[in-house]
């Protein structure tokens, strides 16, 4: 269903950032746009808390598409090993990331699907004149990131914090007490 990938080319050569994209949703579907990037963890700030570092990238992939009905779909593939502070032991904890997110997108106008999406492998979402990729790369991670990633195997520093000095667990075990 893709008729043609030249806008999109044209648009990387622009920026080489995605962090400034922002798409027409329906006209990148209309134009099956193709839109591959590597993103800087970095760049996305509400990743800040849940990172034990901000450093390394992910890999993304935007394709947009009609298909036979008329409707305007988007996917989203995003992979990478962003490294996360382990719950227990405040250590970094690698998370093997591999998201593929299919999207209708709803045209201004249309009726919101219910129950009618064919399989629910697929979310709705507005179609968004002025779409930031970025937010978007943002909010997937997000909702794909484990809300409390841990080691399989590894110790909690409250036990021997007073061998290895004071630690963000220690403090908060200490003013507990008070
Ligand atoms: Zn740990």
């Amino acid at each position: 269903m893709i008729t043609s990938t030249v806008l999109s080319r044209e648009r990387r050569a622009v920026s080489d950032s995605i962090a400034g994209t922002v798409l027409d949703c329906l006209e990148f579907a209309r134009n099956g746009g193709v839109l591959e990037r590597r993103v800087e963890l970095g760049e996305m700030p509400r990743l800040a808390d849940v990172l034990a570092t901000s450093s390394g990238s992910l890999a993304v992939r935007l394709e947009g598409w009609r298909d036979a009905e008329g409707k305007s779909w988007l996917q989203l593939d995003v992979s990478g090993a962003p490294v996360l502070c382990c719950q227990r032991c405040l250590g970094g904890v690698e998370f093997p990331l591999d998201i593929s997110s299919r999207l209708r997108l709803i045209a201004p106008g249309e009726s919101w699907p219910d129950d009618d999406l064919e399989d629910d492998s697929a979310d709705a979402m507005e179609a968004d004149e002025a779409l930031s990729v970025l937010s978007l790369i943002e909010d997937e991670v997000l909702l794909a990131l484990p809300i409390a990633p841990r080691h399989e195997k590894c110790e909690s520093p409250l036990g021997d914090a007073r061998e290895q000095g004071p630690s963000p667990f220690a403090a908060l075990a200490s003013l507990k007490k008070k």
